[in-house]
């Protein structure tokens, strides 16, 4: 490596980030380089704050710096339905369609044969216990339009059964084999109103 060893660990350091590789970590590190310090020092702590300060809500599992999360603590919502979501950036796509306003189960991924993660591996325990304590009447699988997607609203839809819930899907109109967050606010608003009972 060419260049002096503090620069060189930034850049690094930068090409552990997803989709950055060595040229982009070069010229991100030179950009820091240029920066001024109180900058530098601001993203510093925000680096370190985004690990230090966030946890998992206890109710939902949203990611979240407060316990129960923001959502959770709202007491104006609709708690006879929880909306289920794959991870945190889904969730905040469905808010900001102002369509929703009961709460959410975020599960922290889907089940994946493919990648080993089974459904021990996601939120489905902690999703249990809500249904068992809240009055929940509704469900609304809004995992994504993909392969692991439908597969997990399926295993849960079958799981969930026995609490006589209805459990809706959100409509098709999503693009198959998307990702949820990428979803415009009005596709995403019509696959909400569109949900379809599961069973
Ligand atoms: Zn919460």
């Amino acid at each position: 490596m060419y260049y002096p060893e503090p620069l060189a660990k930034l850049i690094e350091a930068f090409t552990r980030l997803p989709g950055i590789g060595p040229k982009s970590a070069t010229r991100l590190a030179f950009h820091v380089l240029n920066m001024k310090e109180d900058e530098v020092i601001d993203f510093a702590k925000a680096l370190v704050s985004v690990k230090r300060n966030l946890h998992y809500c206890s109710v939902c599992c949203n990611i979240t710096d407060t316990d129960p999360c923001r959502i959770c603590q709202d007491k104006t919502r609709d708690a006879s339905v929880i909306c289920v979501v794959q991870d945190s950036k889904d969730l905040v796509a469905i808010e900001r369609t102002k369509e929703f306003d009961g709460y959410y189960h975020v599960l922290q991924g889907a089940i994946s044969p493919m990648e080993g993660i089974g459904p021990d591996d996601i939120r489905l325990k902690e999703l249990l216990t809500r249904l068992s304590d809240e009055k929940v009447k509704e469900l609304i699988m809004a995992t994504n339009p993909n392969i692991e997607g439908e597969a997990t609203a399926m295993y849960i839809s079958r799981l969930v059964r026995p609490f006589e819930i209805k459990i809706t899907r959100i409509a098709h109109g999503l693009p198959v084999g998307g990702d949820l967050e990428y979803a415009d606010e009005v596709t995403l608003s019509k696959a909400l109103e569109g949900r379809r009972e599961l069973f």
